[in-house]
């Protein structure tokens, strides 16, 4: 089967990266949350004291960064720097902060730079808000995934609870609220469908089910 380039995009909690993770997995190709970049890029800022509206600090940062994406099929590891920060990107402040730093235009042109590299040969599941309109906008597959935000906050108030942390259902709503206006609101590659995005709402839709969607409408393509 030839080395598709899969882009999947869509809000925060929406299924992507579960999906995207079990489907890499079904297909052997690699898995590249572009969303953890954001979030490193978030927390190298934090780390060296960065204010985000210092852009020559902001710009040497970039220059310097070094952001790996270990793939792993239970779970990426991300190291930044030499570091594993894979856990510490989850935390709540570098959420918010990832969503504030990728409004910059300088922060966004180095990411999608790195991502177009790490895409280059085929054969690779990426996720995130700008994948099918500006960074592989001739994917081979392109995919749209959507939910409600009540069902959105339900499944990270779980994620949240299997990890031992205590957040309330209400607070998670409105954060998620908060990022979905921030992402789609932002005059740099903003969080839009493709115009020739498959849209999934996934609301009433299992794992199972998400992952079976995708790899038919793939699968077939592949038989014509
Ligand atoms: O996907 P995740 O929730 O980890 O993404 C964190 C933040 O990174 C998002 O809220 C969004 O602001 C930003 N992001 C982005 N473009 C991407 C992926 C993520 O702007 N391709």
């Amino acid at each position: 089967m030839q080395k598709y380039v899969i882009a999947i995009d869509g809000p925060a909690a929406s299924g992507k990266s579960t999906t995207a993770r079990q489907l890499a997995k079904a297909l052997e190709y690699v898995y590249i949350d572009t969303g953890a970049m954001y979030r490193a890029c978030g927390l190298d800022a934090l780390n060296k004291g960065i204010r985000l509206d210092d852009l020559p600090a902001l710009q040497q940062m970039l220059a310097q960064i070094s952001i790996n994406i270990i793939y792993r099929p239970e779970g990426n590891r991300i190291i930044l720097n030499g570091e594993d920060v894979s856990q510490r990107i989850r935390e709540a402040d570098i959420t918010r902060l990832s969503s504030e730093i990728a409004i910059i235009g300088i922060v966004r042109t180095r990411m999608v730079e790195l991502q177009r590299e790490m895409g280059s040969q085929g054969g690779v599941i990426m996720d995130g808000r700008d994948i099918g309109t500006v960074v592989f906008p001739h994917a081979d597959f392109k995919f749209y995934m959507v939910a409600d935000v009540k069902e959105r906050a339900l499944r990270r108030w779980k994620e949240y609870q299997a990890k031992g942390e205590n957040t309330s259902l209400e607070a998670i709503r409105q954060e998620l609220i908060w990022r979905d206006k921030n992402d789609s609101s932002r005059a740099i590659s903003p969080l839009k469908k493709a115009d020739d995005a498959y849209e999934i709402n996934t609301t009433n839709m299992s794992i199972p089910q998400q992952v079976d969607y995708l790899l038919k409408i793939i699968e077939g393509a592949n038989a014509h």
